[in-house]
């Protein structure tokens, strides 16, 4: 599969080892020699024996890399000792795992040890303190190998996540398991199916297709349930965005107390604990977002992955790992079973399930015969044309004024993915930008202006920097000005907006939400922030103001984005026992994305989605490679990406079937006086686009060396850079 073959034995003759993962400082590497009778039989992760320090006292290491290249005077490096005689412990698994990440993601080693290794709390030295360099020192001869400069690791990498879960905030009442239901016979089958495997030892891959409330969650802790008799422990991934005070009430009163629940707001010593916790068997189950993946257990039986398509899966950070892939690799390594869950599953992963890949399990109907939204679709061009200049038709506002004089709630969506309005002068059409890089800036407020992507701040000017005309303002459909149609459609109703200015506060977000709970407010009106997660028993309609917003967003994932965002929205409305009603408004009222949106016919929504893939030579059809390439020096940028581009063109495109674009200016062009030029390829086969990253990282270096220049990888992204 890659270079590196992992599970094979390498061939090398110096070892990199680290001393300490769970250190601080994972960075501090040494080389040893591999001795003969070694050579061949040890790999990334294997465990090792090393002398150390001046007294050359004997220490357990991991080996994290292998080469041929000394990185120091020869007779100076130490030898191995010996491989200890034991098993192969967690750490060596996730070591190995890191190796895999380094590889498949193209990051070094040391940012790939600091994702899977949570390190011990910072603990400020009083007093005499040690420092890494006394450290190199007391080992004397002994090299540092890979010192990066990032010294300072975030373990916990989340998702910039909203302030959701009012989570651990002391002990919830947990039901007595008595009180129970009964699965219904669906959900029966599916545990059933999983326990014969698990039984007989069959570690598989599954896909779990049900919509919102058929069910999932309770299948999830019947499926940990069993894992747990077996012996084995399992960890269960929920977006952090989704992941509510009433889920962690059902699993805490399912696993009582050998279950951890981590969350963003964990200090690292928090998350270190818990951690803990896993690695000396003192929990059964963790839950948490992407990086409870790496939760140390070491007799793993399951990963589940719940609302598996959800983006907050992949990490912006380096290595961009995604959770989904990741978590089918380190399935592999521990001999594990993966369950995918989602109402909407990503194109990918129900791609592989009617491959066979995975085996798939469907729930297509709610628990207890509730009944699903009725939806329709509004067109806003025959709107117009009737005379209503709105931003809210007709049907809406009378399905709105029903819900109001039944003393029902509504929800109103801005389908984007944040609020953020532009400037721009109505003479002459200038758009106000950021200095610093190719975006609009946005109006927050009504006298400030912001960049997103740099932070530069500017006053609000009263007139147009171009042509001096006073007719300039903000504009976009944004959340305010939905709140004042509203508000002129119906005087007497009482709004809440959920956007970026209102939820600046720490915690103001969960203050909007339990305010709508209570019903302080009849129509709660927001971006994507409001759509995820939150139960409102009360709310029948749901308003999509815009359902076009996110589908052209340039970008080859944007449908599925929008059918999963239009999905997830109508699921809001009629979680009570009252029907629900949702009126999506749109300029494409043919578009396949939104027709079979509102008829929530996902399988419908999937064919024509893979088509289109197959066409294109996008993922899951095909595999894409991104090449990012920055400098704040402009030419240099393009010189390079033009350089790096021909040696992409011979590396893959005299083969057939590669599709290679590029160099060309990333989808923002420039960020914080960066110039960013991309380019992609596509191909079919993963292995020839992985080991490109290798021949292209290495002539980068030497390209680029002494310049600011830099060059990152991004495998399947899931958007465009
Ligand atoms: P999903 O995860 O698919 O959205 P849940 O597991 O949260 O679905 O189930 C939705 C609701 O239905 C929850 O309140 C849950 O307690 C309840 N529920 C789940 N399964 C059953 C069942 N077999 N009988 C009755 N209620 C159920
Ligand atoms: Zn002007
Ligand atoms: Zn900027």
């Amino acid at each position: 599969m890659n270079k590196l073959s992992l599970g094979e034995n390498m061939e090398g003759r110096y070892a990199d080892v680290i001393i300490d993962i769970s250190h601080e400082k994972v960075d501090r590497v040494f080389q040893y020699r591999i001795p003969d009778a070694l050579k061949g039989k040890v790999n990334i992760g294997t465990p090792v024996t090393i002398p150390f320090g001046r007294g050359n006292t004997r220490r357990q290491g991991y080996i994290v890399g292998i080469s041929d290249e000394a990185q120091w005077e020869e007779s100076k490096i130490k030898e191995i000792l010996e491989v200890p005689e034991k098993q192969l412990s967690i750490e060596s698994r996730l070591i190995e795992l890191a190796g895999w990440m380094k590889e498949h993601y193209g990051s070094t080693m040391i940012a790939a040890l600091k994702t899977v290794t949570p390190v011990k709390e910072k603990v400020k030295k009083v007093g005499r303190k040690k420092t890494a360099t006394e450290d190199v020192e007391s080992v004397g001869e002994e090299m540092t190998g890979d010192v990066s400069a990032e010294s300072s690791v975030d373990v916990q990498q989340l998702s910039g996540a909203q302030q959701t879960t009012e989570i651990i905030a002391g002990k919830p009442e947990t039901e007595h398991e008595a009180d129970r239901f009964e699965l219904n016979s669906e959900q029966k089958e599916i545990v059933e199916n999983f326990c014969d495997d698990f039984e007989t030892g069959v570690r598989g891959k599954y896909l779990l297709h049900g919509v919102t409330g058929s069910g999932k969650t309770e299948v999830y802790i019947e499926l940990v349930k069993e894992v747990v008799r077996c012996g084995k422990t399992a960890i269960v991934l929920i977006p952090e965005i989704s992941l509510t005070l009433q889920t962690v009430e059902r699993f805490e009163a399912a696993f009582g107390g050998r279950i951890s629940i981590i969350n963003s707001r964990l200090s690292k010593g928090e998350k270190y604990t818990e951690f803990e916790r896993a690695r000396k068997g003192e929990t059964d189950l963790i839950i948490g977002p992407r990086s409870a993946l790496f939760a140390p257990f070491s007799n793993l039986g399951l990963i589940i992955i719940d609302e598996e398509h959800d983006t907050a899966y992949k990490s912006e950070t380096t290595p961009k790992y995604h959770a989904r892939e990741t978590a089918m690799k380190r399935a592999e390594l521990e001999g594990a079973s993966v369950v995918l869950g989602s109402a909407t599953p990503s194109i990918e992963s129900y791609y592989r399930a009617l491959s066979g890949e995975y085996k798939l399990w469907s729930l297509p109907d709610r628990v207890m015969g509730r009944a699903l939204a009725t939806t329709s679709i509004v067109d806003l061009r025959e709107e117009l044309k009737s005379g209503n200049r709105s931003i809210i038709s007709r049907e809406l506002a009378a399905r709105m004024e029903q819900a109001f004089d039944a003393g029902e709630q509504v929800m109103l969506f801005i389908n984007r993915r944040g609020y953020s309005s532009f400037v721009s002068c109505r003479s002459c059409g200038h758009v106000i930008k950021c200095p610093k890089c190719d975006v609009t800036l946005a109006l927050h407020g009504n006298h400030k202006l912001m960049c997103h992507y740099c932070g530069y701040q500017a006053e609000m000017p009263d007139k147009c920097p171009s042509c001096s005309s006073k007719l300039i303002g903000g504009y976009g459909t944004g959340t305010e000005k939905v709140e004042a149609a509203v508000k002129s459609i119906f005087p007497n109703i009482r709004t809440l907006r959920m956007d970026k200015d209102t939820t600046t506060r720490k915690d103001s977000h969960q203050r909007i939400i339990n305010s709508f709970k209570r019903h302080k407010a009849d129509c709660l009106i927001g971006t994507q922030m409001i759509v995820k997660g939150h139960d409102f028993g009360n709310v029948t309609v749901v308003g999509i103001v815009l359902a076009d917003l996110s589908l052209f967003d340039n970008d080859y994932t944007s449908a599925e984005r929008t059918f999963d965002l239009l999905t997830q929205a109508a699921g809001r409305a009629g979680r009570g026992d009252k029907p629900g009603y949702v009126v999506i408004q749109t300029y494409q009222p043919e578009h396949y994305t939104i027709s079979s949106a509102a008829q929530q016919d996902y399988n419908s929504f999937f064919r024509q989605e893979i088509s289109y893939r197959r066409l294109m030579k996008y993922p899951p059809a095909s595999h894409m490679l991104g090449i990012l390439i920055t400098s704040k020096d402009e030419e240099l940028a393009d010189r390079l990406s033009a350089e790096v581009a021909k040696k992409v063109r011979e590396l893959l495109s005299d083969e057939k079937g590669a599709v290679i674009t590029g160099p060309g200016p990333a989808y923002i062009g420039r960020i914080n006086e960066s110039y960013r030029r991309v380019i992609y390829a596509r191909d079919e086969k993963y292995d020839k686009l992985t080991m490109a990253i290798d021949k292209v990282d290495g002539i980068f270096a030497k390209l680029s060396s002494e310049t600011d220049a830099e060059i990152q990888f991004d495998m399947d992204p899931m958007n465009v850079v």
